[in-house]
């Protein structure tokens, strides 16, 4: 037996209890995984919610390192002993121990610790696929990033900055701002005392970003197309604040032709080479010192609860994780 979160209803964050769990041996394709630090994100809030639905009773968490104890048939990337780190589905990684799909692992060089493994590993691979894959940036672009001093928000300051990026960062408070200025934004906008889309103008001589990431949703949607030049790009990838209402697609032909996606990291992850491709330019971000995974947040696992209440109420800072 061993500890575990789960949930038998969805709801606010009362509903995590905190459970002992047959853990069981991997079947094929599958490897249990003992945990050594699992990782929060605000994913985690959306599946407690029930805003992505799962069926129930559920596990929750979707990030961890730690050590293969054992693999099932037909795993050959991993083995028992293996350090490892995943972001994946099916969520369950707020657990000492899980069997899960094996195709999520990936060897943990021995420069980083299971800490920020397990804080890096789902943040880190969406910067990357952000900033490389859906709209790659070269180097020299102005770009507009909402909730620049979260867990994915500290990581996109400091990959911006390696990338030459000038990166505008949205914070709902002024201490907020001072950190993410510190890890490389070069503007800072506070949008509960600011109009952020006014700034961004005066910040751009009026021309606007090529670019927007928006991970806010209901409360910036329209201000973040209003940041945008004509034929930039809207990254809408995920909604903090609530979900994003329906719009008119004219929306984006009256402010010149915009894109629009609404991306998630387990398509990009999707293929096992491209997982090895970002992880190995995350690892090498993070190994080289470029980027430093700022954990300012640990809980034990079995206080998961409080660490969405204060994911949810905007304390925190930077990455948590729960500690088993
Ligand atoms: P964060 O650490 O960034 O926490 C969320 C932040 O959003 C808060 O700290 C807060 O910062 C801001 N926020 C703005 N409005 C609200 C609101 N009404 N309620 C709560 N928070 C609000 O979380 P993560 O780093 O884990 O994730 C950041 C975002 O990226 C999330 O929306 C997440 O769903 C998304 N994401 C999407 C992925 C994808 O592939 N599509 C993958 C990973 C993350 P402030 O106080 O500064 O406003």
């Amino acid at each position: 037996m061993t500890k575990a979160i789960r949930i038998f209803k969805t709801g606010g964050p009362e509903v995590m209890e905190y459970v002992d769990v047959e853990v069981g041996e991997p079947g094929p394709g599958e490897a249990r995984v003992r945990h050594h630090a699992c990782g929060l994100n605000y994913i985690d809030v959306y599946f407690r919610t029930g805003l992505y639905p799962q069926p129930l009773p559920a596990g929750l968490g979707m990030e961890g390192a730690g050590v293969v104890e054992a693999v099932g048939s037909g795993v050959t990337h991993v083995k028992a002993g293996d350090r490892v780190a995943y972001a994946g589905r099916p969520p369950g990684a707020y657990a000492e121990a899980r069997v899960m799909p094996a195709a999520a692992l990936v060897k943990l060089p021995d420069n980083i610790d299971f800490e920020t493994g397990a804080a890096m590993m789902l943040q880190g691979l969406t910067v990357q696929y952000l900033f490389r894959r859906t709209f790659p940036l070269k180097g020299g672009e102005t770009v507009l990033f909402h909730a620049a001093a979260g867990g994915v928000g500290l990581i996109a300051c400091q990959w911006a900055r390696a990338l030459g990026v000038t990166l505008i960062g949205t914070v709902g408070s002024d201490a907020k701002g001072e950190l993410a200025k510190q890890h490389g934004a070069a503007h800072v906008i506070n949008y509960n005392t600011e109009n952020f889309v006014e700034r961004v103008k005066e910040i751009t001589g009026g021309k606007g970003v090529p670019v927007v990431y928006d991970s806010i949703g209901k409360d910036t949607f329209i201000g973040s197309l209003d940041c945008l030049s004509p034929l930039g790009t809207m990254v809408s990838f995920g909604s903090a604040s609530g979900p994003v209402p329906p719009f008119n697609l004219n929306e984006l032909a009256s402010r010149g032709s915009l894109f629009i996606t609404r991306p998630t990291l387990f398509s990009y992850t999707a293929q096992r080479e491209d997982l090895d491709a970002m992880a190995a330019e995350l690892f090498d971000m993070v190994g080289s010192g470029k980027v430093k995974i700022e954990i300012n947040q640990r809980y034990a696992l079995k206080d998961a609860a409080q660490a969405h209440i204060d994911l949810e109420s905007r304390k925190t800072t930077g990455s948590s994780i729960l500690l088993p």
